[in-house]
Parts: structure tokens; sequence; C-alpha cells
């Protein structure tokens, strides 16, 4: 039996060589099964690649794939799945923060056979800033609402999956990817593994506020239209306003026994913030529709998911 490890990589130049010591170490303890580590240098603009090629002139079972340029952690997972030639794959980040010392646990987990994959989740997120923490929970309790994809708090990509699995992944292949849904979204058995959150081992993490926010809003797009309907609502509501203000106006009209005097401020103000709610409700439905336009025609371009300027594997799979 075959463990296939994919590695994206990101300026690890500082996390590499203790995380690849630790995997060393936790590999020969399985030494009833073959390894391949399949690093992906994400465009690193540090040492990282040099100290990967150095790595694998000592270690036959590394295997690189290294990016003209950074195309995201996202496209590095993708080129792993499509290259990996295990029976069993997993993805590990190479900070560390997806423990190598797990694995054993896992392939025990996942060999008693009533399981596809066991993925892990952190039960704290000690360590992290708060701010980030919050906005992660509120993204989870949207993704889980919004979408119909079981999405699970404090999931991580680091899950070990059988062939099967990982093969429905690579046929899965859509340029806007999130993969935390996509591994939802296929199916299969997965058992979950606890585990406490553990900090980074050097370097620093590639995520900031924004990236994170806007990795966020991919994913509900690319797994929910859930926001395309809210915008109907929105505007069936504001439809009953308008009906509902035009049959007081009329009945005012034939009614009253002089107009009403609507030059005093404060009737100029409702129907500017009338006008204006109209308006703003109007470009948000257009922004929404606007965001999904865009991925459609991300798709539709159909790019190479990733380019491959460099690698030690004979017939890498591009795609
Ligand atoms: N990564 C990558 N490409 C990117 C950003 C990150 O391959 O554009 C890799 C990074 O090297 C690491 C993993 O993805 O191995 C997770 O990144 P990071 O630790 O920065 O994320 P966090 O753990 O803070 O969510
Ligand atoms: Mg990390």
């Amino acid at each position: 039996m075959k463990i296939s490890l994919i590695i994206p990589c990101y300026n690890e130049e500082t996390s590499l060589r203790p995380f690849y010591e630790e995997l060393n170490r936790v590999s020969k303890e399985m030494d009833k099964y073959e390894f391949e580590i399949l690093f992906i240098d994400d465009g690193s603009k540090d040492n990282t690649f040099s100290i990967i090629k150095e790595l694998a002139e000592s270690d036959s079972r590394i295997v690189y794939i290294s990016f003209s340029k950074n195309f995201g952690k996202e496209a590095a997972m993708y080129a792993g799945f499509c290259n990996v030639t295990g029976d069993y794959a997993a993805v590990m980040d190479a900070d560390m923060q997806d423990p190598p010392s797990l694995l054993p646990k896992m392939l025990e987990m996942l060999n008693s056979g009533e399981y596809d994959s066991v993925a892990t989740r952190r039960v704290t997120r000690k360590g992290e800033p708060v701010l980030r923490s919050f906005f992660a929970n509120c993204f989870y309790k949207i993704m889980h609402r919004a979408s119909n994809v079981d999405i699970v708090s404090g999931a991580r990509d680091f899950r070990l999956m059988k062939r099967e699995m990982v093969d429905a992944i690579v046929s899965m292949c859509e340029s806007n990817r999130f993969s935390k849904a996509i591994f939802g979204w296929i199916g299969f058995k997965t058992a979950w593994l606890p585990f406490e959150n553990v900090e980074r081992v050097a370097g620093t993490s590639k995520w900031n506020f924004f990236s994170l926010f806007k990795y966020s809003i991919d994913g509900i797009i690319g797994f929910s239209d859930t926001p395309l309907k809210i915008s109907y609502l929105f505007s069936i509501l504001l439809m009953l306003g308008s009906l509902t203000s035009l049959g007081f106006g009329i009945y005012e009209g034939v009614t009253a026994a002089s107009m009403p005097d609507v030059t005093n401020l404060f009737s100029l103000l409702i129907i500017l913030s009338a006008v204006l709610f109209v308006g703003s409700v109007s470009l948000l439905t257009l922004g929404i529709l606007g965001m999904y336009i865009s991925k459609v025609y991300g798709e539709v371009k159909n790019r190479p998911h990733y380019i491959v300027a460099q690698t030690n594997k004979k017939d890498v799979v591009r795609k």
C-alpha cells in the first residue's frame, strides 16, 4: 500500500526542514507502507524550492512540482490530487499545523474499513486572533445554512482518503475551487478526528482578513444560490411595499378634502430614504448577480488551473 502526501508550499523556507524531519520520523514508524511525498511549490519567492530540490536529492520518495507563479493553495492542492499515485492520499500544510503525528491514527481508522476518509478538525482555535476565529465561525454558520454541503466547523484540509475519493476530487474540475465544500459535496463516508490547534512552527500565515473574506465569498458563491434567492426576496418585499403605499396614496387622494402638505422636511426625508433604499437594493441585487456572472466568466475561459515550471515527475499531469 502506498500513501501519497500532498504538501502545498508558498514561502515556507523556515518551516520546511522541521516539517520534513517530523514527517520522516513518523513515516519510519509506518514502515509497512510505501510513501510518496509530493511537494507543490506554489511560486515561492524565497528559498523554498531550492530546499525541496535539496531534500529530493537525498530522498527518492520526494516528488516536486514547481509552479510558474503563485496560483494559490487551492490550485496547489488540485495539482497534488491530479498527480498522486498512492492508494491513499492526504493534503498537509508545510507548517506542522496538520501534525504528521496524527497519520498513524488516521490510517488505523481508515483501515477499519468503515470509512472512505478520515478528516481532522480543530476543536480549539487557541493562538488564533480572536477576530479571525469570530469571522470563521460566522462563515461556517452562513455556509451551513446557505449551501446543502456539509461543512464542519474547524475542519482542516488535512484528511487521509482512499483512491476513489481522490479520483472524485480530480473529476471536479471547476476553476473557482473551494476544497472544504468539494470534500463534502462528493460524499463518501468520513470519520472526524478532533485535535487541539497547533501554531505554525515558523514563518507567518499567508492569509489576511481580506483574502480570507474573499475566499469565503468564493465558497458561498461556488456552492450556493441563496444570495440570488435573497435578492428575489428583497424585490418581492419592495414590490409589496410600493403597492401598499400606492394604495394608501390613491385612497388619500380620493377621500381627502384637500391635498396633504408634502413640503415639510419630514415628508421629504421619508421620500428621499425610500428612493435611496430602492436604489441600494437594486445595486446590491446587481452586485450579487455580477459576482455569479464573473464566476461563470472565469469558468468559461477554461484557463489552466496551474502552470508547471519545473518538476522531477516524468508524466506530470497538467490541468
Ligand atoms: N499555501 C500555498 N499557496 C498560497 C498560500 C498558502 O501553497 O498561496 C500553503 C502554505 O505554504 C501552507 C498552506 O498552504 O503549507 C497553508 O497556508 P497557511 O499556513 O499560510 O494558512 P493558515 O494555516 O494560516 O490558514
Ligand atoms: Mg498554517
